[in-house]
């Protein structure tokens, strides 16, 4: 915790923290210390963490990267957290973000970009750690935390990991409460641990999951060992490569680390079979549909009356005038893009064109997931994202779905509720790091953790 705390003083210029708590830090640190020494010490104890800006932190600014929750501090803690805390983990403050999550790139946070530690070879260009659970990534391949807690709703922690060269994991849906993690799109969201190694996110994983009775959607499943999965043995597994990812236009960079990848878990005892997920060009725009509906009903609760921000109103101004100015100020753009999509989508004369018609597609891409692997597929292998980091205000100013295509390989995850994991795999011709992505069967995390150890 010392160390970490030092690490950040030292490193602004990541603007990875939104918060410090560096006095809790030490209190942690000292209470972890003494269970430690008393001989009750689970696996997290005395474990430096960082925390997303998205998750509710008793008392500690929670802003999800927003000017409308400006000055919120919850009066209560995420079921994820308190776990954490409950099994010894340190906390080291807050974590920036893409503002409500709606980024590949940490650039719609209102605290300004986090930066990545990376840069290409001879080139000092600051680059984005991805998003949006950008802070997240960027202190932890930084060295100012030993692991980070992120969500992920298209890939927010699968893109982030694969950027910065670290583990990112996203569980199966409903193997984390999402009780005090600020909503973006309830049906799609999911928090998980991102960290240096898959054997730390294994552990970090364990203390975050579990039934909570505070979230209908949370599985009363028992907690497994994931670590005790960790066994490095994949032989006989079958790996499914999927055709459809082979998009046109992929770099060849990426083309090569998915074979190699594949060839790691060949040499490795596994067997690779060519699988199809025939629906899967569908589902960026199935995504960009769904997610924006959910938020801009998870959203409306922004009002100026319970959190953070409110505007200043003039004489005579109500209500309405209210909602309207507060919103206005306390929204960035890309928040009320995504209010002003999902609004549409949902409104009653394009319901079932888009809304619906997208809930259909959504089951479509599940069902090509089921089919595959009903044919005895354990873990499907794909590239976690379409290119290595790119440079700060790259992407930002061009046409909003250039972003969009980020997510490519990650949110078919989400539309269908499975577990998926990236790992480092490698660095591309500048130098940046590469991910690869590995899907697993629902509920079965051990299993997809064990082939990513392969990989590691
Ligand atoms: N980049 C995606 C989006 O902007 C995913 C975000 C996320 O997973 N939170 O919606």
């Amino acid at each position: 915790t010392d160390a970490c705390l030092a690490a950040a003083a030292g490193s602004e210029k990541l603007n990875a923290f939104s918060a410090h708590t560096p006095d809790r830090a030490v209190e942690m640190a000292d209470a972890a210390d003494a269970r430690l020494k008393a001989g009750d010490a689970p696996d997290m104890c005395g474990i430096p963490l960082g925390i997303k800006d998205l998750f509710s932190t008793e008392g500690v600014q929670t802003q999800a990267a927003s000017r409308i929750l400006d000055g919120f501090r919850p009066p209560y803690e995420s079921t994820v957290t308190s776990q954490l805390w409950r099994d010894g983990a340190v906390m080291l403050g807050k974590l920036n973000m893409d503002e409500f999550a709606m980024g590949s790139s940490n650039e719609t946070s209102t605290y300004g970009p986090a930066v990545n530690p990376w840069k290409r070879k001879g080139d000092d260009a600051a680059l984005t750690p991805g998003g949006s659970s950008g802070g997240s990534a960027a202190a932890v391949a930084g060295d100012l935390c030993l692991a980070a807690t992120g969500t992920d709703t298209g890939g927010s922690i699968r893109q982030p990991a694969a950027f910065t060269g670290i583990v990112g994991v996203k569980p199966t849906y409903g193997r984390c409460s999402r009780w005090g993690i600020v909503a973006f799109a309830s049906s799609l969201d999911q928090a998980g641990p991102m960290t240096k190694t898959v054997r730390d996110s294994a552990i970090m994983l364990k203390s975050m999951v579990g039934h909570d009775a505070k979230d209908s959607t949370s599985a009363n499943l028992p907690v497994p060992d994931f670590e005790a999965a960790l066994t490095g043995d994949i032989r006989g597994k079958t790996i499914g490569i999927p055709k459809e990812y082979r998009m046109d236009g992929m770099p060849q960079e990426i083309e090569d680390l998915w074979s190699r990848g594949a060839e790691m878990l060949k040499d490795a005892g596994a067997k690779l079979v060519d699988v199809s997920l025939p629906h899967t060009k569908y589902a960026l725009p199935a995504y960009y549909v769904i997610a924006p509906a959910e938020a801009s009903s998870n959203l409306a609760r922004y009002d100026g009356v319970k959190y953070g921000h409110r505007a200043k109103l003039a004489p005579g101004d109500g209500i309405t005038e209210m909602y309207e100015k507060t919103r206005a100020e306390g929204f960035g753009d890309e928040v009320k893009r995504r209010v002003m999509i999902g609004a549409y989508v949902l409104s009653s004369g394009f319901y079932d064109a888009y809304y619906l018609r997208a809930q259909k597609v959504r089951t479509l891409i599940r069902q090509d997931f089921e089919k595959v692997f009903a044919d005895g597929v354990d873990s499907i292998l794909t590239p976690a994202t379409p290119s290595a980091a790119f440079g700060i205000g790259e992407m930002a100013d061009a046409d909003p779905i250039k972003m969009y295509l980020n997510d490519v390989f990650t949110v078919t995850v989400n539309l269908a509720g499975l577990p998926g994991v990236s790992v480092p795999a490698g660095l591309d011709a500048d130098g940046l790091p590469l991910g690869l992505q590995l899907i697993g069967r629902p509920w079965e995390e051990g299993d997809m953790l064990n082939t990513a150890y392969a990989l590691e």
